[in-house]
């Protein structure tokens, strides 16, 4: 593995509903903060997303809005398109599955997994929920209802292919166990494990009866089931089958991160696997799955009119704020819960009160200073004191967002400010040396609610490894322009 290369993804969300909902937004933001959090370190980072634009929910929809199932993708996936730019994400792909270079790479893959013999054909017969575009075992309905979409889950009995999963999770659990594929949190890791310690079914990978997705390319009466293709975009959007050097680079000799919320665990942490195994392509090292988030204590619901969207904070705090109370709040074991009064509260004392006077002070010192001054090695002990804070900040933020754990990132990076505590009107940095401190404090602190891709204007002569001197000449230049 090049150590120095980093994926990141987060899944690719589905189109059959118009904007991005605060669910999307926290995970998109999660894996934007680490995507930049690691070209901070210097980091071969790519980080990418996208839109999922097949299967019959998205078909149903369309026919709903009276246009073409791909006019009704491009419209939402523009939507999508717009809110990450909106919010600054810092994606370097943005892959969307009905482009002919996902199709491509799906063709090869499909291809590479009829030859491997483990997919056979078969007939299915059982429950499929549209909503949740997946097939459901009787004792997972409520009265015949689909618990997540309570609607009616249809019995279905068609001609389909299928995929020896039975046989390959065996494989895939000894190497969840193992750590090979680590999975975060640990309750997540183990809600698979006790998955897979039950009886592991056969999956279908095609469907006779759905139009709108891409014909398997052995057997063109069928089309692949949407699942099945949409997670192959973690390879054909680093350029499977199309750029080989680019996949490699990304996929086989990366070290390989996906993000994704709870309600998508198996497709992630059993099928994803075990079609890899298949063919014999390399498995991803981490999953890490948030839980979700409630509103005002009630499960979201447009019935309820509690549903949060992430323009709506954003038009409330501004993009950096939103970015920021969005991160803070990731939930991670629990479902948590989004309280407008907290978020507002979190916004004004956190970000708006300490850190946003911080900046702007520190903003006018720097400007004051030259650089020169910021760099002479006069080591006085009041500046030893202070390296030694922020390099322990430093450590300890890396283990934190390593875990993604957010809100230990915040706390272990505000933590020598609040040592110090420069907002003080009283405080008086009395060695420009400080300033280089405080920012390299604030560039770890507001990696949420930053901008710009960090590494611009990245410095040759830096030295990555002492990283706060790295960050505060970034930060320190881009302020000198
Ligand atoms: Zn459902």
């Amino acid at each position: 593995m090049n150590k120095n290369a980093f994926f990141i993804t987060t899944p690719i969300y589905y189109v059959n509903a118009p904007c991005v909902h605060v669910g999307h937004g926290i995970t998109t933001i999660l894996a934007d903060v680490r995507a930049r959090f690691e070209r901070l370190r210097g980091r071969d980072v790519f980080l990418s997303t996208g839109t999922d634009e097949h299967g019959s929910a998205v078909a149903k929809a369309a026919e709903k809005a009276g246009v073409t199932p791909q006019l009704f993708a491009d419209q939402n996936a523009t939507n999508f398109l717009a809110t990450w730019k909106q919010f600054n994400i810092s994606f370097d792909d943005f892959i969307r599955t009905t482009e002919q270079r996902h199709l491509q790479g799906v063709n090869t893959f499909l291809n590479a997994l009829q030859a491997s013999g483990y997919i056979y054909q078969g007939t299915y017969k059982g429950h499929y929920c549209t909503g949740c575009e997946a097939f459901k075992e009787p004792e997972e309905l409520v009265d015949g209802n689909c618990p997540i979409h309570k609607t009616k889950a249809d019995y279905l009995e068609e001609k389909n292919w299928f995929f020896k999963l039975s046989e390959l999770a065996p494989k895939v659990k000894a190497l969840i166990e193992n750590n090979t594929i680590r999975i975060m949190p640990e309750g997540r890791r183990n809600e698979v494990l006790g998955f897979l310690n039950g009886e592991v079914k056969d999956v279908s990978i095609s469907r006779e009866t759905v139009s709108w997705g891409i014909p398997l390319p052995f057997d063109e009466k069928q089309t692949t089931y949407v699942w099945i293709e949409a997670l192959l975009n973690y390879i054909t959007v680093i350029g499977f089958d199309r750029d080989m050097e680019h996949y490699k680079r990304y996929w086989e000799q990366a070290e390989r991160v996906h993000t994704l919320g709870k309600d998508i665990i198996r497709f992630h942490c059993v099928i994803w696997p075990a079609m890899l195994l298949a063919v014999g392509f390399p498995l991803p090292h981490t999953l890490f799955v948030h839980a979700f988030l409630k509103s005002e204590g009630h499960k979201m619901s447009k019935s309820l009119g509690n549903v949060v969207y992430p323009d709506e904070l954003a038009a409330k705090f501004g993009v950096d704020g939103a970015r920021y109370v969005l991160f803070a709040e990731t939930p991670v074991n629990d479902d948590g819960d989004i309280k407008q009064s907290s978020l507002g509260e979190r916004y004004n004392a956190e970000l708006k009160n300490n850190l946003g006077n911080l900046f702007s002070r520190l903003t006018v010192l720097a400007q004051k200073a030259k650089i020169a001054e910021l760099y002479p090695d006069t080591q006085s002990k009041e500046s030893k004191a202070f390296a030694k804070l922020v390099s322990t900040a430093w450590k300890n933020a890396s283990s934190a967002i390593e875990q993604f754990d957010t809100r230990a990132y915040l706390a272990a990076a505000q933590q020598p400010l609040e040592a110090v505590a420069p907002w003080r009107a009283a405080f008086v940095p009395d060695h420009p040396r400080h300033i280089r401190y405080h920012r390299a404090i604030l560039a770890l602190t507001t990696q949420p609610a930053f901008r710009e891709k960090n590494h611009v204007g990245r410095p040759t002569n830096c030295n990555p490894n002492e990283s706060y001197s790295f960050i505060s000449w970034c930060q320190y230049k881009k302020i000198a322009q």
